[in-house]
Parts: structure tokens; C-alpha cells; sequence
């Protein structure tokens, strides 16, 4: 007997031919299960379902039918089977199949600000002044419970892996906690107990900003974020240690925050790991740096050996032809966070020239200005058609790729983003039957699916999403508990 997944649809011909009141009936709704009796971490639910069956999935080559995922006990795909039926003891999952996404650069507490800066107008300066007023009231007890719930809504959204790129380090005024990475500490626990995995990005921040004069003072706020130097910053990330769970990587705030002479020491530090950096997002960055260092940002991180195949730069919004090519010649990631980049009004990056000088892309939630993955890859796309007033420069496929196995690739996970065999098992179905998808080519579901459509996740063989639930419960009521002493 096959067991159906609560977000298969029993109408749906392609749903295994299973019939209505066997699924509505059959399955414990999905908020029964929860609410009270919710375990405290999604990795400590019930041992998963070790294997899966999808009338679509998109394998390597694409969207492929009838296809079997077999894992074993590590959750590591070991099998994966096509042109087949499900067999006794496979979840049978609703609509298209994909790799887990990655969400490649987010910070987290930026989730309490959504909703809260659009009276008024401003700039992007003046939503940092909120952001700062944010940080100032975070502790590692409530970071914990703000991430935890922040990181299941990126669950809910079909993210498995996150980038967190984070800089909120100490408390008031700069005083390590007894433990200088507890706050780094509370993220990689939210993680785990949101039931995805994380690629801490411990980013160096050191100096107050940059302007013609050169860097300025930290203020009170940014004295949370800085290290003592950069020997303190390197001596913290030593610390960090990975786990199942979790990768360690670094980042260069930006330009901004870390003066020139620092930057190849973190270079070394960043060998072999993966290396962001926010670039270029707006243009007073842009013109800082030339007045100060006689060149761009971009030029900057070259010249001190930042720019390499590990590197994800972010945003990479305000950048002259050379500055692309460079990108493209030392085989740097660029991340686009569409959602953030229109919010706070950063600009169009040259997404067609960054592609076809070589740049690889993914994509990232980075503010949390809403938790919808497949929206912001599309929304690659789509900002693109508004720059350039042409279709088709990110096609569907490409834009799979930049959801999954870039985003992985950028966060230091290479071998997740593909369902094939050895990869772990991450899946993320997607209901190609809904008000919004149907109708929809399956092999251009990315271009009209959300995380309303997002039914079953899984993680490492682990069932995190179900029917559209988060094995957490109701996380509409844990992001308001974690928000409310924030106000
Ligand atoms: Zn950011």
C-alpha cells in the first residue's frame, strides 16, 4: 500500500489513482498532528520515509515522469528509478518533484521589519536605521526563537539549506557574550530546529561605513556587529565548527564595513570555504570607494584575491562592463535577491551581460520582505525583462539551477540541489494543480508556483513540510510570539 502525502490531491490523474475519500479521510489532518503535542525540533519527528514516488520530478536532464527516489538510512539518495510505478511503502508526492532550494543569503532578523517600513517613503539608508533599531533589542535566547520561526517559514517556502550571513555578533555595546559565537550558536540551533540545514557566514564588519572622507567610527548599534580587529573576527571564526547540520563560511560585509587592508587577511582565512560579500548595491558604495581607493568595489575585492570560484558576491547591482567582466573571469557566484533589491529600490543588476561574461546565479531572501523562493528566481527573470524591455534571458531551467544546485554550490554544500543518486535527499514538491499552476507546463512551473503551492519538503530523508504544514505547527503563531518583544 502506498502511503499518500496530505498535499497529494486525489482528483489529480497524475496523483497515483488514488481516490478522494481515500486521502481526505484516510490521514490525520495536518493541524491535529501538531499544535500541543509539536515536537520541539523538526530533526527529532518520527523516523522519515525512506522512499518517494512523483508522477514528475526534475531530474539533472529536467522534468522527467513516473519517477522512484530511494534513500537510505543517511538520507542519501541511493536509487533513482523512471518510466515506474510507486511500490508498497513509497509517499507518493503531489505535482513536480525539485531539489530542495537554497536560500543563498538571508538574514534573519530582518524578518521583523516586513511590513513596518513603507510609510513614509525612504531609502534604503533610512531602512537600515530600522534594521539597526532591530538589532539593538536581540539576545541569543530571542534570536533563537526569532531564526527558529524565520527558518521554518523559509521551509514552508521549499528552502532546505540557508546562507546565513550573519553579523549580529555581541551584546550592547560590543561586549562578547561568555561564549563570542553564542549568537552564531543560536542560528545554527534555529536551523536544526526548523529542519534545514545552514551555512553560517560569520562576516567580518569592522568599520562604521565609507564615505569620501574614508571609514568612519562604528556607532552604537554597529559596535554589536564588530570585532575588536580582524585577529579577533579570525580567532571567532576558528572557533566555529561544522556539524551534520552545518557549514561554516565567511564573509566581507562589504566594502563599507571592512577597510582595504583587512581584506586579503580574510581571504586566507575564507581558503577553501565559501567567501560573500555584499557589492555594489547602491551607488553612494560605488562612489565612496573610488574616492577613497581610486576604484570600484569590485576591483577592490580583486585586487586583494577575494574574487575566486568560492566567492558569492550579493546583489552586485551598480557595476561598469569591467567590473562584469572581472566577475565572470574569476568564476564568481552572484547572488540576486529580487524581493529586497525592488523593496529598498537598489536598481536592476545586469543580470544578461554578469551571465554571459561566465557569473553563475542563485538566489536569496536576504530581508525576508517575503518568504517566497520561487518568486524571487523568477523574479531574476522578470527584473531582467524590465532592464533590458526583452524575454527570455533566464530560462526556466536556468533558473532551477540557480534555486538549487547553484545556491548549494555557493553555500558550500556541492553535492545537495540534485535529485541523483549520492545527493542527499532534499525534495520539495511543488502542486502543479493549483489556482496559480494550473495549466502550467510542468517544465515551466518555477515561472507560476509560490510557497502556497509548496506541499511536501523533505530533508535529508526527513519530512519537514507535509500538506503544506511545517511539522513545527502553526508558524504564523511562532513568528508572532518571537516578534512581539522586538516591538
Ligand atoms: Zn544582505
Amino acid at each position: 500500500m502506498t502511503d499518500v502525502d496530505q498535499g497529494a490531491r486525489a482528483a489529480h490523474p497524475e496523483a497515483g489513482g488514488l481516490d478522494r475519500s481515500a486521502t481526505e479521510t484516510g490521514r490525520e489532518p495536518a493541524a491535529t498532528r501538531m499544535g500541543r503535542t509539536a515536537p520541539t525540533s523538526a530533526t527529532s519527528s518520527p523516523v522519515p520515509a525512506r522512499s518517494w514516488w512523483g508522477a514528475q520530478a526534475w531530474l539533472p536532464d529536467g522534468p522527467t515522469v513516473d519517477v522512484r527516489l530511494v534513500a537510505d538510512a543517511d538520507g542519501r539518495l541511493i536509487d533513482v528509478q523512471t518510466g515506474v510505478q510507486p511500490v508498497e511503502g513509497d509517499t507518493v508526492l503531489p505535482g513536480m518533484v525539485l531539489p530542495g532550494f537554497a536560500d543563498a543569503h538571508s538574514h534573519a532578523f530582518h524578518r521583523a521589519l516586513r511590513g513596518r517600513t513603507h510609510d513614509g517613503g525612504g531609502t534604503f539608508w533610512t531602512w537600515r536605521e530600522a534594521m539597526y533599531d532591530v538589532a539593538a533589542r536581540l539576545d541569543p535566547e530571542s534570536y533563537r526563537a526569532l531564526a527558529t520561526a524565520v527558518f521554518a517559514e523559509s521551509a514552508l517556502a521549499g528552502v532546505t539549506c540557508v546562507g546565513e550571513f550573519h553579523y549580529l555578533h555581541h551584546g550592547p555595546g560590543g561586549r562578547p557574550y561568555g561564549d563570542p559565537n553564542a549568537m552564531g550558536e543560536a542560528l545554527r540551533e534555529a536551523a536544526a530546529a526548523a529542519g534545514i540545514r545552514v551555512t553560517l557566514l560569520d562576516t567580518a564588519y569592522l568599520s562604521g561605513g565609507l564615505d569620501a572622507d574614508g571609514h568612519q567610527p562604528l556607532n552604537e548599534v554597529q559596535r554589536r556587529f564588530a570585532d575588536a580587529d580582524v585577529d579577533a573576527w579570525a580567532q571567532r571564526v576558528d572557533a566555529l565548527r561544522p556539524d551534520a547540520n552545518t557549514r561554516i563560511g565567511v564573509a566581507v560585509h562589504s566594502v563599507r564595513a571592512v577597510p582595504a587592508e583587512h581584506l586579503a587577511r580574510i581571504g586566507l582565512v575564507a581558503a577553501g570555504r565559501p567567501l560573500h560579500v555584499h557589492l555594489s548595491e547602491q551607488p553612494a558604495e560605488n562612489e565612496a570607494c573610488q574616492a577613497v581607493y581610486g576604484c570600484s568595489p569590485t576591483k577592490l575585492l580583486d585586487r586583494n584575491g577575494l574574487l575566486g570560484p568560492m566567492t558569492t558576491a550579493v546583489h552586485a547591482t551598480h557595476l561598469s562592463g569591467s567590473d562584469v567582466a572581472t566577475l565572470g573571469a574569476r568564476g564568481v557566484t552572484v547572488c540576486l535577491c529580487p524581493s529586497t533589491e525592488a523593496d529598498l529600490a537598489d536598481g536592476l543588476p545586469p543580470t544578461g551581460p554578469l551571465l554571459a561574461a561566465g557569473v553563475r546565479l542563485c538566489a536569496g531572501s536576504d530581508q525576508h520582505v517575503t518568504a517566497d523562493l520561487l518568486a524571487e528566481a523568477r523574479g531574476i527573470e522578470m527584473h531582467e525583462r524590465l532592464r533590458t524591455g526583452r524575454r527570455g534571458t533566464v530560462s526556466p531551467p536556468a533558473l532551477v539551477e540557480a534555486l538549487s544546485p547553484a545556491g548549494h554550490a555557493s553555500l558550500g554544500w556541492p553535492e545537495a540541489g540534485r535529485l541523483e543518486v549520492g545527493a542527499p535527499a532534499d525534495l520539495v514538491a511543488v502542486d502543479d494543480y493549483s489556482a496559480r499552476t494550473a495549466g502550467t507546463d510542468p517544465a515551466q512551473i518555477v515561472m507560476t508556483a509560490g510557497t502556497a503551492d509548496v506541499r511536501t519538503v523533505v530533508v535529508g530523508g526527513r519530512t519537514v513540510v507535509s500538506g503544506g504544514q511545517h511539522v513545527l505547527g502553526d508558524i504564523g503563531e511562532m513568528l508572532n510570539r518571537s516578534l512581539k518583544p522586538l516591538r
